[in-house]
C-alpha cells in the first residue's frame, strides 16, 4: 500500500499487533504493501507477527500505557521509516468486574490502556500525521454505547474513545488527517484469556454473545482487519468520523 501521491510503502503503526485483531491487521497491511511497526509489551508474540513477513513487519516492544510510552513509540516508528501514514489504536484490555469489586489500580489499569494511550499516542503522533496527510483507525466496540452492567469502564473507555473519534475527525479536519473507528463484536481473540477469565468465564460470555450476534457466529479477525485497512486506505478518502460496526449484526438487533 503506497501512499496517495507517492509510490513511498506507507508506514502503518499497530498497537497490541503480538496477537487477534492486532495481528491479522499487521498482516493485513504488510499484505498490502505498507511497512508495519508492530506494538505490544511481549516480545515473543510479536515476533510471532513479524514472521508472517519480517521484511514489512518490525517488532516493537513497549508499554503505550508507560510514561514516555507514546512519545518513545511515535520516536522509534519515524527513526525506522522517516514517516507514519496509518495509526490503529488496537491494544485493549477487558475485565469483567461489578463496579463495587473494582479497586483504584483496576480502574487506572483499565483507563489507561484503553483510553489515555490513544489519547496521547494521537497527540505524539500529529506532527507525522499531519506530514503524511495520514489515518487515524480506532478499535472500539460494537456495544460500547449500551448499558454494560458488570463491565461498565470497557463500555466507557470505548464509547469515550468513540466520542473522541468523531471530535478528532472535525478537529484534524482542516490538516488533512482522516479519523473512524472499527466496532467489533464477538470475534475470536485470545482477549478472554489475556484478562485472566476462566475457561468457564469465557465460555459464558460466548454463549451470550452468540445470543446476541445475528449472523449466528463469531467473527475471525481478519474480517476486523479487512474493515481496518478499507477505511485507513485512500480510497477512503471522503470517509471521516464514521465508527464502522463489525459484529454480525449485534449493535442493530
Ligand atoms: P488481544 O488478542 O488480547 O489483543 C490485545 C493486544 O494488546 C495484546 O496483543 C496485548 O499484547 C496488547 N496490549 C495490551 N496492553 C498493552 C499495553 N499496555 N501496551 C502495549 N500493548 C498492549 O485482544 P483482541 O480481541 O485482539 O483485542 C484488540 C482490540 O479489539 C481491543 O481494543 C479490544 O477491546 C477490541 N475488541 C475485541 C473484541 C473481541 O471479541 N475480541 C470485541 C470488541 C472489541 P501484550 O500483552 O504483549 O502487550
Amino acid at each position: 500500500m503506497a501512499s496517495p501521491h507517492s509510490k513511498t510503502p506507507r508506514t502503518v503503526l499497530v498497537t497490541g499487533a503480538g496477537s487477534g485483531i492486532g495481528r491479522a491487521t499487521a498482516h493485513a497491511f504488510a499484505d498490502a504493501g505498507a511497512h508495519v511497526v508492530a506494538v505490544g509489551r511481549r516480545e515473543a508474540p510479536l515476533a510471532g507477527t513479524a514472521a508472517h513477513d519480517p521484511a514489512r513487519i518490525s517488532p516493537l516492544v513497549a508499554d503505550i500505557t508507560a510514561g514516555d510510552g507514546p512519545a518513545s513509540i511515535v520516536r522509534t516508528a519515524l527513526d525506522r521509516h522517516g514517516r507514519i501514514d496509518v495509526l490503529v489504536n488496537n491494544a485493549g484490555v477487558v475485565s469483567t468486574e461489578a463496579l463495587r469489586t473494582y479497586t483504584r489500580a483496576a480502574v487506572e489499569h483499565q483507563l489507561a490502556t484503553n483510553l489515555l494511550a490513544p489519547v496521547l499516542l494521537v497527540q505524539a503522533a500529529l506532527p507525522a500525521l499531519e506530514d503524511s496527510r495520514g489515518v487515524i483507525v480506532n478499535v472500539t466496540t460494537s456495544v460500547g454505547q449500551r448499558a454494560w452492567p458488570g463491565n461498565s469502564l470497557y463500555a466507557a473507555g470505548k464509547a469515550a474513545l468513540e466520542v473522541l473519534t468523531r471530535s478528532w475527525a472535525v478537529e484534524f479536519a482542516p490538516l488533512g488527517i482522516r479519523v473512524a473507528a472499527v466496532a467489533p463484536g464477538a470475534i475470536d481473540t485470545p482477549i478472554g484469556a489475556h484478562s485472566g477469565h476462566t475457561p468457564e468465564q469465557q465460555a459464558a460470555i460466548r454463549a451470550w454473545q452468540l445470543a446476541h450476534t445475528p449472523l449466528g457466529r463469531v467473527g475471525r479477525p481478519e474480517e476486523v482487519a479487512w474493515a481496518i485497512t478499507q477505511l485507513a486506505s485512500p480510497q477512503a478518502s471522503f470517509v471521516t468520523g464514521v465508527i464502522l460496526p463489525v459484529d454480525g449484526g449485534a449493535v442493530v438487533a
